[in-house]
């Protein structure tokens, strides 16, 4: 690498959810200024929609570090500041003679709308704040029905979104082999332990992130994870994506969240491998609208900003939820009974993730078995996910729970024994976060002689007995679905 001349008045790269140095619009336009540059994170808990869940700050802080460890190589660092990011922005860019700053969009509303006034406030001040978009395939807003709406139902949105060509990747460019050009000076800087994002220790001294390191958060843990993948899971993702005992999806989820990779990258890189191997390609089309499931719930959250707090459909004000903190709390454990729910609540707890078919039945298990509010289960996750997504958690709850645009009927009811039984056949799932777990299942559709037999493991192993009968909890929320509809 050789290093560049570097003229004195440097731009600003802003780094927010985009953490990461390839593929990315911001850093190549930047780069491209010739100016010097000024990479810069703040942490600025007011913009946010909401305040960060706990799980979240653990990955963003590993996510900063390796981040400025990224720019190091380029001869760069990254500049971290906490407060109020007007305020940073116009006083940095004053000290230093900045004229504009680069940013990415984050699509999330209430960011999007400070973003725009920032933006005035700025340009009364003669700054330019020049957002592009590097997390989305397309544009929230960009795509529309034939009648000029938003869409509300997924598989149109796709369509339309394949349509567009968003999916449709040109090689992408690569950063430039020449080190970053510097500021005369360096502005000072925080450390990232100074933000104090790691999790404190529970009260009994355990580290409750201890078995969050199955992710490398970072650039380079989120390249590893799609070559991982791509190399070793591709081919049976369609057949085996909903087994959480055979763990084979991407695990990309709190990479995208934090903009370690782009989609873009994910996508072109899926298209070359199945463009190489002809059996990859059922795969890669299954893959490729999982992570249009991604823009779909972006395109809801543009349409309902509040998400995390306010039906989709508004029918569901009036639901009549149960407001029972013990069962709430059991669930929270994962100590239902209900040994498919109770794995997937563990986990989370233990991992910080939770494979996509398991979130479905625990979250369905919360909203439909204990008829408890889809808000609570939803602030639990945004606190326990690594991934946690302004856009993605609320949308899926929404869906689970059936106020949802495109949403499961609520008469969907999931059954978590045989959900278990299709989906975890072995139990090795169930056995990994259940201790002492056996799996007594012989594989007899008599449900007597199952019964039987998870009578005596409970009894063996301390197992919590079901704190809801399914059948007749199952009965209660058809019952209280129907009562809803007599609101309409
Ligand atoms: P893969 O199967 O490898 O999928 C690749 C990518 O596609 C994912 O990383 C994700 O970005 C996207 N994707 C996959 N499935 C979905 C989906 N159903 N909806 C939207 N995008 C999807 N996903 C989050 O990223 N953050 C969340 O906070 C979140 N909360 C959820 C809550 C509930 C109740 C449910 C049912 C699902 C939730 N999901 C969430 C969606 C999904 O469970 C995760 O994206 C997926 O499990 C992540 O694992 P993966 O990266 O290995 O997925």
């Amino acid at each position: 690498m050789t290093e560049k001349h570097a003229p004195a008045a440097p731009v600003i790269l802003w780094f927010r959810f985009d953490l990461r140095l390839h593929d990315h619009a911001g850093v190549l336009a930047a780069l491209e200024s010739g100016r010097p540059v000024l990479p810069l994170y703040i942490w600025d808990e007011d913009v946010a929609t909401r305040p960060m869940g706990a799980a979240s700050k653990w990955w963003l802080h590993r996510s900063l570090e390796a981040l400025d460890a990224d720019l190091r190589k380029q001869g760069s660092r990254l500049i971290i500041e906490r407060g109020n990011s007007q305020i940073i922005l116009a006083s940095l860019s004053r000290e230093f003679g900045v004229k504009t700053i680069y940013c990415s969009k984050t699509f999330d509303p209430k960011n999007e709308q400070y973003d725009e006034e920032l933006a005035d406030e700025l340009a009364a001040a003669g700054l330019e704040l020049k957002r592009l978009n590097t997390t989305l395939l397309s544009s929230p807003g960009a795509l529309s029905t034939q009648g000029g709406t938003p869409f509300r139902v997924f598989t149109p949105f796709y369509k339309a979104l394949l349509a567009s060509g968003a999916c449709d990747i040109a090689p992408l460019p690569s950063l430039p082999e020449t080190l970053w050009p510097k500021p005369a000076e360096w502005p000072a800087s925080l450390t990232v332990a100074d933000l104090g994002l790691q999790p404190k220790f529970t009260p009994s001294g355990k580290d409750w992130s201890k078995g969050f390191s199955r992710f490398r958060p970072g650039e380079a843990g989120a390249r590893g994870a799609l070559r991982h993948f791509l190399k070793n899971h591709l081919q049976s993702y369609e057949i085996n994506r909903d087994r959480p005992d055979l763990d084979i999806t991407s695990h990309l989820s709190p990479h995208l969240r934090f903009g370690e990779i782009s989609p873009q990258r994910i996508l072109f890189e899926t298209e070359r491998a199945a463009d190489a191997d002809h059996r990859l390609q059922a795969g890669a089309a299954k893959f490729r609208a999982e992570l249009a499931w991604r823009e779909f719930s972006y395109s809801l959250l543009t349409q309902q900003p509040r998400l995390h707090e306010i039906n989709f459909r508004r029918d569901f004000d009036r639901f009549d939820w149960r407001q029972d903190d013990r069962q709430f709390r059991a669930w929270c454990r994962g100590e239902t009974g209900y040994e498919l729910v109770d794995a997937g609540m563990r986990e989370l707890w233990q991992t910080g993730y939770m494979h996509n078919r398991v979130r479905m039945v625990a979250a369905s298990f919360l909203v439909k078995h204990l008829l408890i509010d889809w808000r609570r289960g939803e602030q639990w996750f945004w606190d326990c996910l690594l991934d946690a997504d302004p856009a993605n958690n609320p949308a899926s709850w929404q869906w689970v729970a059936g106020s949802g645009a495109d949403a499961a009927p609520y008469f969907r009811i999931f059954n978590p024994i045989t959900q278990a039984e299709k989906f975890d056949p072995k139990g090795d799932y169930r056995g990994r976060y259940i201790q002492g777990y056996t799996h007594l299942c012989t594989g007899t559709n008599n449900s007597r002689k199952q019964a039987e037999l998870f009578d005596k493991q409970d009894k063996a192993s301390n197992y919590p007995q079901p704190i809801v009968d399914h059948a007749q909890a199952r009965d209660r929320a058809l019952e209280t679905y129907k009562n809803r509809a007599a609101y309409e």
